[in-house]
């Protein structure tokens, strides 16, 4: 293969529809700090995503700290997952909370709620899930844990933009959900992110923190920080909105067809789809392989498919948590563990032409 095959391609908007904006950007120089761009963005995707607020940011690892900021959680433990981005583990950290672990469910790839309970101690201030791959968590019971214990439950919903469950936005769960609009993502403003609040109280709270807690010229309401996002992304992400509905569309067709040639491959197992009262946005192609994942990544890459294995290693096993870890008894987590050494992500973009995924296709059935 002449060129490599990345596991996602970054969607861009048509550069036409970007330039009168940027031409009226040059104008009026307005370039950060809101504006019309920003203005607009945010009320588009407060109909896009059929929730009442959205506040942009200048991405998803701060949309994390703002909400935790915004919550009032600022010591004691958070219980998270180990099997997400380590940015879901970073924002802990750098916000001064300690991360605790709990398993993800055996079926599927979220927090556990039951494994979430045996957790919660005295020193718990939080609960911390991830929409993995857009499949919803079992929010049901994540909301009955959070409401015994009366914690606060926010939801990592980096991978979930425009998930739809019951007919209601995934991001209405929990108390608050932050998204990432990182190029990577089935919405991108290059960098960018989102919080999503439950209340106009709570949206101006996080409107105020992530612009340093100014409150007005002469007055700071709380220990800010700087992550906004500037005119020329929110233009990028008003062009890119019009094209979401045909991108999600596009991933689901090349979904279907990895689901007909894969389904059946016994070296592999494809997980389902999320159940039917989900509206997925197909954000990741996620296959299972047991037995020779590695190799199976090794053999892909040679042939220039350069696939991913979201997530390995587990977060508890990058070097930094195992050292600020070492002191404390680590869940053992083997459902993690197992999705951490079979899973393997194959490329799902867009623009990803028909030919070249039956060829990706091919290859994996040659390999397994
Ligand atoms: C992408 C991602 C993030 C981080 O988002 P950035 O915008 O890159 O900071 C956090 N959590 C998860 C699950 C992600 O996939």
């Amino acid at each position: 293969m002449d060129r490599p095959i990345f596991v996602t391609r970054p969607d861009m908007p048509p550069l036409e529809e970007l330039e009168p904006m940027l031409r009226q950007i040059w104008q009026s120089r307005i370039l950060t700090n809101g504006g019309e761009f920003h203005a607009r963005l945010e009320q588009e995707l407060a109909r896009y995503l059929d929730v009442p607020y959205v506040s942009l940011t200048a991405n998803g690892t701060l949309s994390l700290m703002l909400a935790l900021r915004a919550l009032g959680i600022e010591q004691g433990e958070v219980i998270t997952t180990p099997y997400s981005f380590v940015a879901t583990t970073h924002a802990l950290q750098w916000s001064g909370l300690r991360p605790v672990f709990a398993d993800i469910s055996p079926k599927g790839f979220a927090l556990d709620p039951d494994r979430v309970e045996e957790q919660i101690t005295p020193r718990t201030k939080a609960i911390l899930a991830v929409h993995v791959y857009g499949h919803p968590c079992d929010c049901a019971g994540l909301r009955r844990v959070a409401g015994r214990y009366g914690l606060p439950l926010i939801y990592d919903a980096s991978h979930a933009f425009g998930v739809r469950m019951q007919g209601r936005s995934l991001l209405e769960q929990g108390d608050m959900a932050t998204l990432s609009f990182h190029a990577t993502k089935v919405f991108n403003t290059i960098e960018g992110g989102a919080v999503i609040c439950r209340s106009l109280a709570m949206k101006q709270e996080i409107d105020r923190l992530r612009n340093f807690g100014f409150a007005g010229e002469t007055e700071i309401t709380g220990i800010g920080i700087n992550a906004k996002l500037d005119e020329l992304r929110c233009a990028y992400g008003l062009a890119a909105l019009r094209h979401v509905d045909d991108a999600i569309a596009r991933r689901r067709s090349l979904d279907a067809i990895y689901r007909r040639e894969l389904g059946a491959v016994p070296a592999l197992t494809v997980p389902p789809a999320p159940a039917e009262d989900v509206e997925w946005n197909y954000s990741h192609f996620p296959v299972l392989v047991p037995q020779g994942r590695d190799r199976l990544y090794e053999r892909l890459k040679s042939d220039g498919i350069l696939t991913r294995r979201y997530f390995y290693p587990l977060i508890t096993d990058f070097e930094p948590y195992r050292t600020l870890l070492a002191s404390q008894k680590i869940c053992e987590a083997p459902n993690a563990r197992r999705a951490a050494d079979s899973v393997l992500c194959l490329p799902l973009y867009p623009d990803l032409p028909e030919q070249t995924l039956l060829r990706i296709t091919d290859l994996i059935k040659k390999y397994c």
